[in-house]
């Protein structure tokens, strides 16, 4: 082969065409570089604004935001409260906190599901957002509780405003699914600096006065008031007291009101009430504290306190011969719930020495339908034991008669409402006739409650019911008359005539 024929072949390209191939190479390189920046920037903003618009599900998030609504919730509320009241302090003007309850929300979710409970919740989060500027904040709580913060105020009628704002929102019916529903909100009002100056003051201020728009009526908004301040204090003031007299015994005392057996003309047993003879506000009755006792777990001490006074006072007087009967005491709701009840019961008839059979426990209706399984187990060992129950406010509540058929109950104790009224009215009459009867089919024992009037009395008698309790027979007696009752009643039957001159009216 011709070497200069090949060499033609190679021959190396002259300069201006290697320069063009470079420039050229380069410009690609350029444009290739440039492109690649380009798609990592777009790659870049897709990803921010995907991150951004993504709903957060983080751990930061959900330990900040409530996931049904979206707005913040407890722990975020907790923050962003204690920093205003922090930029309050130091710059003054005012911080309105608010808490908003749905008034009979649990109904919504009973009635129609709870997807259309959430659908609610969802609806009335974003229309409170709607109600309010940027700058306040909105919470929820849980369930349907929410709470509002605004700042940088100057009057405090303002809050009013936007509470009355609010409502409105609420107010206006919903579209959910087909339905349309209608709700309406409570709210109480708290105000940095009038009703407390920490993050706790505002927040219980704030929830007294939410229940003070529920008691009055629901639909409405309140201001915590220097009233409601003082009633708030003087409770717990009072259940400190209460937690004091506790221990040391001293200001409690029991009265024991006596149950008759009319047929028989005996007393067939007394029921244990409980007093509190408070140092400042004397003479306090159960209707005053026990309430508060069972809201702060007081009535379980106070409970075992009073079971074993009325076992110790009960042993007592049969040793001293009086005639065989029972102490009856009432027993909480709240102790079928968290409270060994059986077992306190069992320490207290040991330590005094009483037999089961003098014992019995009033249960109201309200509690054996509210901790059904609960009170059906305590009351079958009790029953066990040979405790005797009798249900209490009978015809109050909404018991139903397999409940009575399954529960080892002894007797109904008609209410006083009925009794009050049964010779005026025919439903109170009918209602009466109906308890003695159930009382005979299941074979338990009925009383009636509250006698007052010889009227009553004789009502009560001809519709069937021969055993009464009542100021009319005896009010609530102090444990030193009790001995002197039962054998003086045995003896004269003091109100039989009562009784004669109403039956021969
Ligand atoms: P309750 O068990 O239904 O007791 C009957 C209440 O009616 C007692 O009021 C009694 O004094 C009152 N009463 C009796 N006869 C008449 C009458 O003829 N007319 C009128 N107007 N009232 C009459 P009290 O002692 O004020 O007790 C009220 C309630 O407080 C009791 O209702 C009971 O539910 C509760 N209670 C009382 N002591 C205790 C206790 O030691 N523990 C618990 N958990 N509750 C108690
Ligand atoms: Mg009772
Ligand atoms: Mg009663």
């Amino acid at each position: 082969m011709d070497p200069g024929h090949l060499a033609l072949h190679f021959l190396p390209p002259d300069a201006d065409e290697i320069n063009d191939v470079i420039y050229r190479n380069q410009d690609m390189t350029l444009l290739l570089a440039a492109g690649m920046v380009i798609l990592i920037g777009l790659l870049g903003l897709a990803i921010w604004l995907f991150l951004r618009n993504r709903p957060d599900r983080s751990l930061g998030y959900l330990a900040q935001y409530d996931h049904l609504t979206g707005l913040i919730n407890r722990a975020l509320f907790r923050d962003r409260l204690s920093s205003a009241l922090v930029r309050a302090r130091r710059d003054g003007g005012l911080v309105t906190v608010m808490f908003l309850d749905i008034d009979g929300f649990k109904d919504i979710n009973d009635r129609f599901g709870h997807s259309v409970g959430d659908e609610m919740l969802r609806q009335i989060a974003a229309r409170l957002v709607e109600c309010l500027r940027e700058s306040d904040t909105v919470a929820r709580l849980g369930g349907d509780e929410f709470t509002v913060i605004l700042e940088g105020g100057q009057r405090v009628e303002d809050a009013g405003q936007v509470a009355t704002k609010i409502l409105k929102a609420i107010g206006t019916p919903y579209q959910i699914g087909d339905r349309e529903l209608v709700v309406t909100a409570s709210i109480g009002i708290a105000v940095y600096p009038l009703d407390g100056d920490s993050y706790e003051d505002l927040v219980k201020g704030a929830d007294t006065a939410m229940y003070q728009s529920k008691a009055a009526g629901k639909n409405t908004y309140q201001y915590f008031t220097k009233s409601l301040r003082d009633r708030t204090s003087e409770r717990i003031a009072l259940m400190d007291d209460l937690r004091a007299a506790i221990h040391d015994g001293g200001q409690l005392r029991i009265e024991y009101q006596p149950k008759v057996d009319l047929a028989r003309g005996t007393v067939i047993g007394i029921e244990a009430l409980i007093r509190w003879e408070h140092p400042v506000h004397g003479l306090l009755m159960p209707g005053e504290f026990i309430p508060l006792a069972e809201e702060s777990d007081l009535i379980v001490p106070m409970s075992k306190w009073l079971f074993d006074e009325a076992c110790h006072d009960m042993a007592g007087w049969l040793d001293e011969g009086m005639r065989p009967m029972r102490v009856a005491v009432n027993a909480s709701e709240r102790l079928f719930r968290d409270a060994n009840l059986v077992e306190s019961i069992a320490v207290a008839l040991a330590a005094a020495n009483l037999d089961p059979r003098h014992f019995e426990i009033e249960v109201t209706e309200r509690t054996i339908t509210h901790e059904a399984e609960r009170t059906e187990r305590a009351l079958e060992r009790l029953a066990d034991m040979g405790v005797k129950v009798s249900i209490d406010d009978f015809g109050t509540g909404y018991s139903s008669l397999r409940q009575l058929q399954a529960l080892s109950i002894h007797a109904l104790k008609i209410d006083q409402s009925f009794v009050r009224d049964a010779h005026t009215r025919a439903e109170s009459r009918a209602i009466v006739e109906a308890i003695v009867a159930i009382a005979r089919s299941f074979d338990l024992g009925v009383i009636a409650e509250g006698v007052e009037t010889p009227e009553e009395l004789s009502t009560i008698r001809m519709l069937g019911c021969t055993r009464v309790q009542g100021y009319l027979v005896a009010r609530p007696l102090r444990p030193e008359r009790v001995m002197e009752f039962v054998e003086s009643y045995n003896e004269t039957l003091v109100f039989a005539k009562g009784v004669q001159e109403a039956d021969s009216r």
